[in-house]
Order: structure tokens, then sequence, then C-alpha cells
């Protein structure tokens, strides 16, 4: 059998430069929204059902054109159309994998670009969204935080991740459709770029803006946030966010953790995992996410993985075990499948069920922590074929 190419696409959309000083629709909160509209005219007795409506055409719906917004009188379509922008972050490329992965390069202003992931899934649909460009923590095996952070992403541009995967897949609910549907992208997981608990404020707001009823309505339960530790916003996620948590755990003891995640030195693994044991859970079913990547002679030990079932006894709590996923330059390899097998095996001995995350979209390089990577290695490639060529 012939393996099929993977498909790669420069997408043109409309530039979406934004008009000087019209505020973007996408990425207020209800609040905010109301807010935005009663400073434009709208009499404050209105302005609450205003919001709804304005609400339910970009959240829910999808719509971007303020002249199809039925239910409002022209007039006041005008005033939005004149006041107002509906706006996403720019599609630059898009890239399918031959398993059905897409990735997504979009660019946000400023002229910065994040990597977006879609990773289909028999029973469900993922999107792995960025909350930062680059990352401040330094994760040694983590391509990200080699990366200087340029800056955190607004609440607009974390949730225009979000549309611009519905624009692409092409499932904006249209009137008459049953509510029940099977979503294609039904799961959320905060697995890109950046740790999502020092964006705090703009993750919360846009995680609210997915879960809202009258918006895009996903679970809180399809929602997972990833940190690599940052102890004192792990209770204020539950509070403020309710979403699942993922941790990156990696490491067994505090030495080999104090490398891998350097975040352990500020809050080491027995402060962490007091954090987590008090993680508030809205039902018993819900369960930690422990992730664990798998490095060649680092990590990967049987010792390690009795250690690991011993320090989160008692926690509920689901093992993810990543194969390390190499870029260049990096200092690890990958554990062999032998070693691997033999490390899932003790877990599950001990209860916990399949823990190995199957690398996705791997021919377009948009396997964890590989994000951006690929990119920026065919940008500068092509930048220096420019310049040999004196260009
Ligand atoms: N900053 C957050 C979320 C982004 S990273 C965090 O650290 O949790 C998402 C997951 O991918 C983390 O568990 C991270 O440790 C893991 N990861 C990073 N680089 C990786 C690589 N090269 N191979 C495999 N997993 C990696
Ligand atoms: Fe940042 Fe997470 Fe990468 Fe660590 S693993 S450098 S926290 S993105």
């Amino acid at each position: 059998m012939t393996a099929k190419a993977p498909i790669t696409q420069d997408v043109h959309t409309i530039p979406r430069k934004l008009p000087e000083g019209k505020p973007n629709l996408v990425g207020m909160t209800q609040d905010q929204m109301r807010a935005a509209l009663i400073e434009a005219g709208t009499p404050e007795k209105q302005a609450k059902m205003r919001m709804g409506q304005l609400w339910q055409w970009v959240y829910h719906w999808g719509v971007r054109d303020f002249d199809a917004m039925t239910n409002l009188s022209k007039d006041y379509r005008t005033m939005l159309a004149e006041t107002f922008v509906i706006a996403l972050p720019e599609v630059v490329t898009r890239q399918v994998s031959t398993d059905g992965t897409r990735k997504y390069l979009v660019r946000i202003a400023g002229g910065h670009e994040v990597e977006v992931v879609y990773i289909p899934e028999e029973d469900r649909g993922t999107l792995c969204i960025s909350s930062q460009v680059g990352c401040t923590l330094t994760c040694t095996f983590c391509h990200t935080g080699t990366q200087k952070l340029v800056r955190n992403l607004t609440t607009s541009e974390i949730v225009g991740q979000i549309m611009v995967a519905r624009d692409d897949l092409g499932e904006w609910p249209v009137p008459g459709d049953k509510k029940d549907e099977t979503r294609l992208l039904s799961n959320i997981v905060l697995m890109g770029m950046g740790e999502p608990l020092y964006n705090f404020e703009n993750v919360r707001d846009a995680m609210k803006i997915a879960m809202d009823p009258h918006g895009i309505q996903l679970s809180r339960r399809r929602i997972t946030l990833s940190t690599s530790g940052v102890v004192p916003e792990i209770a204020r996620t539950a509070e403020e966010i309710g979403c699942q948590l993922a941790i990156s755990f990696h490491a067994t003891t505090d030495e080999v953790r104090d490398v891998l995640v350097p975040i352990n030195k500020r809050w080491n693994l027995e402060v962490l995992i007091e954090a987590l044991r008090n993680y508030p859970r809205v039902s018993n079913s819900e369960r930690i996410t422990f992730e664990y990547v798998m490095l060649d002679g680092v990590n990967d030990s049987d010792a390690d993985a009795h250690r690991l079932i011993k320090l989160i006894e008692g926690i509920p709590a689901k093992i993810n075990l990543i194969p390390f996923n190499e870029w260049p330059g990096a200092p690890y390899k990958r554990s062999s499948n032998n070693r691997i097998r033999a490390f899932a095996e003790i877990i599950y001995q001990a209860g916990y069920a399949s823990p190995v995350r199957k690398p996705r979209g791997e021919d377009i390089m948009a396997a964890c922590g590989q994000l951006k990577s690929a990119t920026e290695r065919e940008r500068k490639s092509k930048r220096q074929i420019a310049q040999e060529a004196g260009l």
C-alpha cells in the first residue's frame, strides 16, 4: 500500500487588519459586551436583551455579517457594523495528516503565529489550543520552552482558535438542527504552546465563553487544562473555570523534576501533590490526568513507575504516558517501545487503564512539544535560501 501524502494548503483569507479603534466582539464576555453596547448608545434597559441576541449570533451561530442578524433592526445592525468588528485570527496554512489530524497555523496581532491542532478520534474530536506565544518556563524536554515568550494571548485570540476550527470543520449549527448532534469538535485541551495558568484571566474568560450554554456550548467536562504546576492557581482553576485538570508530572523525585520541569524548584512534588489532593471536584467520576513524558534512561525505570503510583495514591487519577517527541537539538531520546510497555504494565497492574498516548499527526509535525518548531525551521530555511540568492 502506498502511503498517502499529507495535504498542505495555503489558505487565503480576507485580510483581518482591524480598522483602528473598532472593538472586536469576539472575546468579549457577557458583561463586557453589555457594557460595550451601552457605550455605543444602546439604552441600558435594552442592553441585556441585545447582548443576548448578539452573543448568540457571534458564538452560537458563528455569524460574521451584521446584516445576517435578522432579529435586530436594520438601523441597529448599521450601528453595530459602524462600531464593532467580528474578527478571527487569520489562518495562514492548514495541513491535514494522513491520520486525519489537522494543523492550522494562525496569525495574530503583531504578526505572531501560533499553531492549533485538531485530532479526530472514534468517539471525539479534540482541539489542542495555545495560551501564549512561546513560554516563560524552560522545561528541558519541550521545544516551546527554548523559545522566548513573546506574549500572552488575548481572550479573543484563545476563543478565536476554537472558532477558526469550527469554520474549517463546517460545524456551526444551522436553524432546525438537532441539539444533541455529535460534534466534530467535542473536546478542548489547553496543551498547545504556553503555560495557561500564567495567563489565567484570559484563559478563564475564553473557556467561560466556550462553555456558555448560549454560545459554543462545550461541557466543562470536555475541557482539559494542562499545567506544569503553578500551585497557587490550581484551586482557582476548579473554582473559577471548573474544567478538568492535567498536570505535567514527568518525574518522581525532586532531583529529576527540578531539571525536567524547573518550576519544581519553586513548588516541589510535595507541595504540588498536596494541591492536587485538595483539587475541588464537582463529581466523584472526575479525575486528574497525570502526564508523563517517557525519556530514555531519565525517568522511565521500573522504580519510577512504582514511585509514581505511590506518590499519587489516593488521588482520583488517569495516567497518560507520552512517548517523547524529539525535536532538533533535544537533549533526550524517546524511551524504547519495550521500556514504555514495561512501565505501562506496572501502571496497569496498579489499576490504571490504557495509559500510552498515541502520537498523532507526526507527518505534519503536530505532536506534543513539536508545535511551532517545524514551521520556524521551514521559515528559516526559506529565508536562508532567499539570502543566499541575494533577494
Ligand atoms: N504548559 C503546559 C501545557 C502545554 S504542554 C504544560 O506544561 O502542562 C502540553 C503537554 O505536552 C505537557 O504535558 C508537556 O509536558 C508535553 N510535552 C512538551 N514537550 C513534549 C515533547 N517534546 N514530547 C512529548 N510531550 C511533550
Ligand atoms: Fe512551557 Fe509547558 Fe513547555 Fe514547560 S512543557 S516549557 S510549561 S509549554
